[in-house]
């Protein structure tokens, strides 16, 4: 697959988890739960920076309260199943 056809369904993926988000009322993660992530997510071969490249993501990740950041939303779960 080439590198911009991953990165075009990988951001598929992550639109489709933030939709979900918007329909389930939005529910933010604590400061502390997102603390948490974000130190798994640093220590994670599928992150490269910004963003969680695994196949079925594709999301924005980072330390802070945003609504582009999959760490910031309750419901989301890591799609390796490490947090
Ligand atoms: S969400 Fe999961 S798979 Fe993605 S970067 Fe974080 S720990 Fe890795």
């Amino acid at each position: 697959m080439s590198a911009a056809r991953f990165d075009r369904r990988n951001r598929a993926g992550g639109a489709l988890q933030y939709s979900s988000g918007v329909y389930t009322g939005m529910p933010q993660a604590s400061p502390a739960e997102i603390d948490r992530r974000w130190a798994i997510c640093q220590a994670c071969e599928l992150f490269d920076g910004s963003i969680c490249t695994h196949k079925s993501c594709g999301c924005n990740v980072s330390n802070e309260q945003k609504f582009l950041n999959k760490l910031a939303w309750a419901e989301q779960k890591c799609p390796a199943g490490k947090w």
